[in-house]
């Protein structure tokens, strides 16, 4: 999919763009429960997921349905990551503006670009 990485009224600090936008929204992380899998994580990063919220089988972080278990609000009004210093890698490299985050906005009805009320 061909979109911006950020809309055009942002020019600056996508590093803030990233967190703020993410702080609202929340939908790739209850978009599948295929999605937050472990990938190239070693047992250190591994053992630091608290056990509550890894999947029975290991295979990455336990779902409720189609969402990560870790994941605490109402996506697209407020949401945090209960183990956001310790997320599987996956977690890490998706960005607002990446095809990921694209198709997860999308399934729960949110813009893109977002609105601007998003970063507030
Ligand atoms: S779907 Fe995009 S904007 Fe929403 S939390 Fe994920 S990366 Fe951030
Ligand atoms: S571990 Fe955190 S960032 Fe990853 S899917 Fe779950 S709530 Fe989202």
């Amino acid at each position: 999919m061909d979109a911006p990485r950020f809309p055009d009224w942002i020019d600056d600090a996508p590093e803030a763009v990233d967190s703020d936008l993410c702080q609202s929204c929340g939908a790739c992380c209850s978009t599948s429960a295929e999605w937050p899998r472990f990938t190239l994580e070693d047992d250190a990063d591994l053992d630091s997921i608290p056990a509550e919220y890894v999947a029975a089988d290991q295979s990455g972080m336990r779902c409720e349905g189609e969402r990560c278990s870790a994941l605490t609000g109402e996506i697209g009004k407020g949401t945090a990551c209960g183990v956001y210093a310790v997320r599987p890698l996956v977690c890490r490299a998706c960005l607002p503006g990446d095809p990921e985050c694209l198709m997860a906005r999308e399934r729960h009805g949110l813009p893109w670009p977002p609105e601007p009320a998003e970063l507030r």
